[in-house]
Formats: C-alpha cells, structure tokens, sequence
C-alpha cells in the first residue's frame, strides 16, 4: 500500500496560478480514459488557488491557499458513488471513472471541499487525477508540482519514510484543511493562515520617531512569545488561534509597561500604542 498525495507550503505560495494553468493545459480537451475524460473549457478547477484575505486597512494580509482534491482515506465520494464509479486505488489516488459516473450528479454534491466539478455537456463529475495516467506512464510527479515555482507543492508517498514528502511532513507542523469534516484527507499543509495580532509602538516624548527594537511578548492559547518592533515601530505575532484571549505586552526602560487584553475573534490592528515616559 501506500499514500500518493501532496504536502502544500501556503507560506511559500505566490499566488501566480501556474499550478492551476499546467492543470488546465494538461486536461482540457484532452482525452485519457478510462482515468479522466476530456475537460470542458468552463467551470473546471482541478487545482484551484484560492485567495484567503485577513485584516484590513492599513495592515490587511492576502494569502493563497492552493486546493486540489484531497485524496480523502474516507471519501464521501466514493461512499455515494453508484456502481464503484469513485474508487481508491492501491497507491491511495481517488479516481472517478468517466463512464461509470455518467448522470451521477450526487458525487458533485457528495465533495465537502467542493473539488468536484459537473461536466454538462458529457454528464459526468469530474475533478483532480493527481495526474494518475501520467505516474503510471513514469512521470515522477504531476504537472502542477512541476510548474510551481516555489516550491510550495511537493509529491510524493506518504508511507515512503525515504521520500521527501514523509520527511517534511515528519519535520513540519502539518495539518489539513477543514478536519471537522471527517473525511481524512492526505493531502497536507503547512502554514495555513490563522488570526494576527499588529500594532505600532510610539513613545510620547519623542513623536515622528520610529520606537524601534521595542520589546512585545503575547502570552495565551498555551503560548508565551517575544519580539521587537521593526524599524517602522511595527510588531506582529502571526498564527494564533481564532477566539482566544491574548495579553500583549510591550516594555521599555524608562517608560511605563503597557499590557493589551486582545480576543482574536477577527485578525487585530492595535493600531498606535503610545508609551508614556516616567517623569
Ligand atoms: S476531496 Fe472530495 S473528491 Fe476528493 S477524495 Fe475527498 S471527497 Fe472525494
Ligand atoms: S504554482 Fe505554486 S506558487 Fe503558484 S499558485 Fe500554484 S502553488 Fe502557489
């Protein structure tokens, strides 16, 4: 047995559609029964880039979270599927058979993370192969791994100890997308953007300077970190948990300390914090 799937890097990714458009140009009127039929040229996003924006104005953040489908070990998919139309290989690669699935629209529905798209005019569901026809031909890897030109897609079998996505998924705090739907999907990521907290430090007695190297801690949510504000007196503490009460602290000698109770339902500016100056 073993894993083929994916372990996505959203701290590396760009955002320039590249994985997307190789998918495209691999699949659209492009004929490879029985793995996949050929692609129509609307509404087929295989591999998807989707834009995650956080924050807001002036400190908004954009993130892009590539998603393909996720090679779900308990596939809704294959579980409503007439007929053995949606099937897990040995490798671990979902596969919906084009002939077999004509007219089964509740495979489309069936998908939690919605990476199945309805091919009209064939009357079939389609969606992402991992590029099967291509691995079982020698490739060593599907078209938008090889595309991607940061690095942000790795391939690879999971069950592999030796390959490169068991060793940085061994190395990696990886997680999935939307677990609660229980669907165990292979597919990992890393950095998948969670809430912020920003602020700015001034000091009273000298306003228009930047307060740079200023030191911040953020204690809550079982973390207790430390930085320093930039040269623009600008701090931030990234990847913490939604809905959780942080204190922000911020210290400097001569000055009176200023604690900051945050709740991390959204993303948070604390805008200007002005330290005051013992007399
Ligand atoms: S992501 Fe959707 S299409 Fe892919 S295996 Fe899971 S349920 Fe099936
Ligand atoms: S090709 Fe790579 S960097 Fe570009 S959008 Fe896709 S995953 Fe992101």
């Amino acid at each position: 047995m073993a894993r083929l799937s994916l372990l996505i890097d959203v701290t590396k990714c760009s955002g320039c559609h590249n994985c997307f458009l190789a998918c495209r140009d691999e699949y659209y009127d492009n004929d490879y029964s029985p793995y996949s039929a050929p692609q129509p040229l609307d509404g087929q996003f295989w591999m998807q880039v989707k834009e995650v924006e956080r924050g807001s104005y002036p400190k908004p953040k954009l993130d892009y979270i590539p998603t393909p489908c996720m090679q779900c070990e308990k596939a809704p998919c294959i579980a409503v599927a007439a007929d053995d139309a949606v099937y897990r290989r040995k490798d671990g690669i979902v596969l919906i058979d084009p002939q077999k699935s004509k007219g089964q629209r509740a495979i489309v529905n069936s998908c939690p993370y919605r990476v199945v798209f309805w091919n009209a005019a064939l009357e079939i569901p389609q969606k992402c192969t991992l590029c099967a026809h291509r691995l079982d031909e020698g490739a060593k890897e599907p078209r938008c791994v090889e595309a991607c030109p940061t690095g942000a897609l790795v391939f690879g079998d999971l069950d592999d100890p030796k390959s490169d996505i068991a060793k940085l998924a061994a190395a990696s705090k990886t997680e999935t997308l939307h677990p609660e739907y229980n669907a165990s999907p292979t597919v990992k990521y890393v950095g998948i953007p969670k809430r912020f907290i920003v602020g700015e430090v001034v000091r009273r007695d000298v306003p228009g300077e930047c307060a740079q190297g200023i030191k911040v801690t953020l204690e809550g949510g079982g973390l207790k970190l430390e930085t320093r504000s930039d040269g623009y007196g600008d701090f931030e503490f990234e990847g913490l948990e939604k809905n959780t009460d942080y204190r922000v602290g911020i210290e400097l000698e001569g000055y009176a300390s200023m604690i900051v109770e945050v709740y991390t339902q959204t993303d948070v500016d604390l805008g200007e914090i002005v330290l005051e100056p013992f007399k």
